[in-house]
């Protein structure tokens, strides 16, 4: 068997021993005779499944008693659409931060049910920079202030937690969630995609403080209301039962890994060591401002961009699978998950310099 280091923005890979104990308990799951996939999703097997991985995943983020966790379908696309629709009733009115092409699609989604009032955007800097607190305009009656702390597809994450002086805050956490220790009780909601730090596509995890649940505006279908879900227990409907056994092998791997303050510090030399071989060259670059550079989507560019073929087509040859750029930003993309192993970004980096080597 030979795995390749796949630098996929999403989905993207998976821990290696999370695969193998997949594997393991794929046919019978623990002497049940049954893989995961086949059990009634409130049958006393799956039900252990589904508490151990929501426990888990408190234990690693912290979160508090008064948060509640939902294992949810629809991509964080849906979220875009269940935030406004859940918290606009008594107010209309939501500040957006716009830094990037997934800010810009939930500012989309969130204008057909709310005033969206722009706090700031930096489309300007063609969304290489981040806003600092002073440039947010943020307007005290608003019903929630949404940002995006890891843009995918530009490489730009927040160096620091907006304050929003009481009005919840609501961030969607899909690319960077679990990759360091953030403060849970600073949030109304956190809403990932499971597809780039969790575990397969298919699974979507809300957070979100109960005092926001509830106030969903009328008509809203039951499967896109937060009361919905926080009622069930996430079982109102069939959840994605095997998204959420591995999402919990997943977490049980971060712990092993010495839980999220083992991941920052292992993600920071990741991407301090990608970075600075790009900044060390002329050969390469990144337009990120420094301190807005992501830990986990690293886009670069060649100063040749007609060698971006050739780049593409030998890093495929030597294993360093879809690096390609998004199609909006061109040039390369290196998504550098919590899965992606230490000695996938040096092959990565061993592979820059030898490229610069031949072709610079
Ligand atoms: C991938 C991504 C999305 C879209 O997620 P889906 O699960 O495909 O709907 C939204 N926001 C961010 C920041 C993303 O990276």
């Amino acid at each position: 068997m030979s795995r390749v280091f796949n630098f996929s923005a999403g989905p993207a890979m998976l821990p290696e021993e999370v695969l193998q104990q997949a594997m393991v308990e794929m046919l019978d799951w623990q002497g049940t005779g049954m893989s995961v996939m086949e059990m009634s999703h409130r049958g006393k097997e799956f039900m252990s499944i589904a508490e151990q991985a929501e426990s888990d995943l408190r234990e690693l983020l912290q979160i508090p008693e008064s948060y509640k966790v939902m294992f949810l379908q629809g991509g964080a696309s849906s979220q875009f659409a269940m935030v406004p629709m859940n918290l606009t009733r008594e107010k209309s009115k939501a500040d957006y931060i716009n830094t990037g092409s997934w800010s810009k699609k939930a500012i989309a989604e969130a204008k057909r049910y709310a005033t969206v009032n722009l706090a700031a955007t930096t489309e300007e800097t063609k969304f290489t920079t981040t806003p600092s607190q002073s440039e947010l305009s943020l307007d005290p009656d608003a019903a929630y202030v949404h940002y995006t702390p890891n843009e995918t597809i530009q490489g730009v994450e927040f160096p620091y937690l907006p304050d929003t002086a009481g009005v919840p805050l609501v961030a969607d956490y899909s690319s960077t969630i679990l990759s360091r220790p953030i403060d849970v009780s600073r949030y109304g909601i956190i809403y990932a995609g499971a597809q780039k730090n969790i575990g397969p596509a298919g699974l979507t995890i809300a957070i979100v403080r109960e005092d926001l649940i509830g106030h969903a505006i009328d008509n809203t279908p039951a499967m896109f209301q937060y009361a919905t879900h926080s009622d069930n227990g996430s079982m109102y409907n069939t959840p994605p039962t095997y998204g959420w056994y591995l999402a919990g092998l997943v977490f049980k791997w971060l712990k092993e890994k010495g839980g999220l303050t083992g991941m920052a510090a292992i993600n920071q030399r990741k991407a301090e060591a990608l970075y600075s071989v790009i900044d060390s060259s002329a050969f390469y670059a990144n337009p990120v401002s420094p301190e807005s550079r992501s830990w986990m989507n690293v886009p670069f560019t060649l100063a040749n961009a007609e060698l971006d073929g050739k780049f593409i087509a030998e890093a495929s040859a030597a294993g360093l699978k879809t690096l390609k750029g998004h199609r909006s930003v061109g040039g390369m993309r290196a998504s550098i998950y919590n899965a992606m192993p230490e000695a996938g970004v040096q092959a990565l980096i061993d592979f820059m310099t030898e490229f610069e080597r031949v072709n610079g």
